[in-house]
């Protein structure tokens, strides 16, 4: 009860379909947000477009619904501008893998303290599901009817070569673990991402026999291995399978913001003694 506050109650019922696992990831970074003691008047959470994106609307902070891939873009120009904000980006894979895919990469190589969650249902929902970069080839989509035949990206994988310092993954199925990385998310100190794979039974469960929630929930419990778990399988048995986990963490590159302020200050400081 104690998360409603951090909550616009007076928006509720949501708008997602039935069964949708963008709320179980909603709840879980409301939680996260609770255990690492967030101030919601000193957080803006940005999002950009696609049924993920409507998460912001029910937090009661200051938000930001932007443009369809640019919530980084715009979550950039806050943190730079105002530093001592925490800022969040709640997103989905469409939006931040495709048309964002840029300012995802290159938010990651600055290292700036951003937490970025992305909603990842490995579809375009809200335009009735079209395939998105983290489809699993083989499935079938509105625009794939056939089978999907492009490989997937793996985005942990993408953001850790691109600069994150930050890094895990997780499902609607594995909720106390998607709010404990949220939560360690929320507290590291640089660009920080977590995706949560999410169900949508209205277009992707439909078109892959899996129509029912549950079977979506039990379908991510069965791709599902830890860390722990994929060191000891052979690479024929991880195939198909997708790695959970906190799955890279380092605390050695400076967050960028700070060295920007740092920069600013010996430089104002250079300018004086050249005045004198
Ligand atoms: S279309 Fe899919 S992702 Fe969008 S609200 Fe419905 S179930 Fe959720």
């Amino acid at each position: 009860m104690e998360g409603l506050r951090l909550l616009r109650t007076e928006h509720l019922p949501h708008i997602w379909c039935a069964g949708c696992g963008h709320g179980i990831v909603l709840g879980a970074v409301v939680r996260a947000m609770l255990r690492a003691g967030v101030d919601p008047d000193r957080t803006v959470v940005v999002s950009g477009i696609g049924c993920s994106s409507r998460a912001v609307g029910y937090l009661n902070m200051d938000t930001l619904h932007t443009t369809h891939g640019r919530a980084l873009a715009f979550a950039t120009g806050i943190k730079l501008a105002r530093p001592d904000l925490r800022v969040v980006v709640l997103a989905g894979d469409g939006d931040l893998a495709a048309i964002g895919g840029n300012h995802l990469i290159h938010a990651a190589r600055r290292n700036m303290g951003i937490t970025c969650v992305c909603f990842n249902n490995g579809i375009y929902g809200m335009t009735s599901g079209q395939y998105s970069p983290l489809t699993p080839a083989g499935f079938r989509t509105a625009t794939a009817p056939h089978g999907h035949l492009e490989r997937d990206f793996d985005l942990c994988r993408l953001v850790q070569a691109a600069g994150a310092t930050y890094v895990a993954r997780s499902t609607t199925y594995h909720v106390h673990q998607t709010i404990e990385y949220v939560t360690r998310a929320l507290g590291h100190d640089g660009f920080s991402f977590v995706e949560v794979l999410s169900q949508c039974p209205t277009y992707f469960g439909r078109r892959n026999r899996m129509a029912d929630p549950v079977r979506m929930l039990e379908w991510f419990r069965e791709r599902a291995v830890t860390v722990t778990q994929a060191g000891r399988m052979k690479p024929e048995e991880l195939a198909g399978r997708v790695l959970i986990g906190e799955l890279h963490r380092t605390e050695d590159v400076p967050e960028y913001t700070r060295s920007y302020r740092e920069l600013i200050a010996r430089l104002s400081g250079e300018g004086d003694r050249h005045e004198r």
